[in-house]
């Protein structure tokens, strides 16, 4: 650190994500939920199509395309629509203009690693609700927090579920406090709360190209939402970087959401390939979660979870070992192809083995 750094922040731990090893290895890689199938050919074409003379240019800051190509995906108006670069920059602006009056933000004690790191560099108060037994959440712990609720549905790194209607439980219990709902894993198998924003006008929905549309690299999200508090996301964005979204990034987003073909086909895949990979581990008496995303968190008594990630990884296989308590006996792994599953399985059933 040097000595410019600003003092309030010193204490600041930043995010840590997974690794990404360099690609003339050959490694297995289940650790960061990207999606192994990545996009379709609508985004080909639209990649094809791009003329290099277009970074001539500064991107259209208003995203026009995009929105309408989300606002007709989900039977919205591009004035419930707001695009970011990643959903993580949509989190961060809505801890910048949601959290400036200083309440306290709730989330889940075991989520998305992110939500802590924002409240800390956006200097917000916040508080980690613990989550109940076999790790699920009960929305009757967040009906009398007072401050915005945070709730990444499916959670992360569990996978698990809550229905849209605990969720209205959570909305109804305050209309003057904001939830936001985190559904970077929805598309696989889970319910979204987009139908609700309609109702709730202090609801405000995050999605992500990342996972179900296989465009992580392409760092674009979105929020969801009624028209003022899309205004305040755009308000913190236009104040923040206008330019946010490339324009590469704009229509090749706005390919994949027209591409509707390609997401029913992949999301199914890897949903059939979940329930397999599920099936296979519990024969092999791993406890393993019921998962609603594109990843199972699994854990094995004759194996502590940083031993089975270290093991994995020696057969050039990369899972995501998180060492915090309650956790630490688990590992995430993230639903690749088939083939891939099917190699992650036989080198598992060899580790377990070993040690019967
Ligand atoms: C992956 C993920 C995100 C961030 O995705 P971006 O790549 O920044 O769009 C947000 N929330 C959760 C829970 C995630 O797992």
């Amino acid at each position: 650190m040097s000595r410019f750094f600003s003092e309030e922040l010193s204490a600041l731990t930043p995010y840590t994500p997974g690794e990404q090893p360099d690609k003339s290895k050959q490694l297995i890689k289940l650790n960061t939920n990207e999606n192994p199938y990545g996009p379709g050919p609508m985004v080909k074409k639209a990649l094809e199509e791009t003329d290099s003379d277009l970074l001539r240019l500064y991107p259209d800051p208003e995203a026009l395309e995009l929105r309408e190509a989300i606002a007709d995906f989900y039977g919205l108006g591009p004035e419930q629509v707001a695009v970011t670069n990643g959903s993580d920059e949509t989190l961060a602006f809505a801890f910048m203009a949601f959290s400036a009056n200083r309440r306290k933000v709730f989330f889940p004690e075991i989520s998305y690693g992110f939500y802590p790191v924002f409240a800390q560099v956006f200097k917000t108060d916040f508080e980690e609700v613990p989550l109940r037994g076999g790790l699920t959440i009960d929305p009757e712990d967040y009906l009398k927090c007072d401050g915005p609720v945070l709730i990444a549905n499916p959670n992360a790194p569990t996978g698990l579920a809550l229905e849209p209607s605990e969720i209205e439980r959570i909305l109804n219990a305050d209309p003057y406090r904001l939830v936001i709902i985190d559904e970077a894993y929805v598309d696989f198998g889970a319910e979204s709360c987009v139908p609700l924003i309609e109702k709730y006008d202090n609801l405000l929905v995050i999605q992500t190209f990342s996972k179900s549309r296989g465009l992580a690299g392409s760092r674009v999200g979105f929020a969801l939402g009624c028209e003022d508090l899309i205004n305040d996301i755009n308000t913190i964005k236009f104040s923040f970087n206008p330019y946010s979204l490339d324009q590469v990034a704009i229509s090749v987003a706005a390919a994949s959401m027209r591409d509707k073909e390609h997401f029913e086909q992949t999301r199914s895949m890897i949903m059939a390939t979940r329930e397999k990979t599920f099936k296979t581990l519990k024969e092999m008496n791993f406890h393993v979660i019921p998962s609603k995303a594109n990843f199972l968190f699994a854990r094995h008594d004759l194996i502590s979870g940083a031993d089975y990630f270290a093991a994995l990884r020696e057969n050039d296989i990369i899972v995501r070992h998180f060492d915090k308590e309650r956790i630490e006996d688990y590992v995430r792994i993230s639903i690749g192809t088939d083939e891939q599953m099917k190699q992650f399985l036989k080198v598992t059933g060899e580790i377990i083995r070993e040690l019967e």
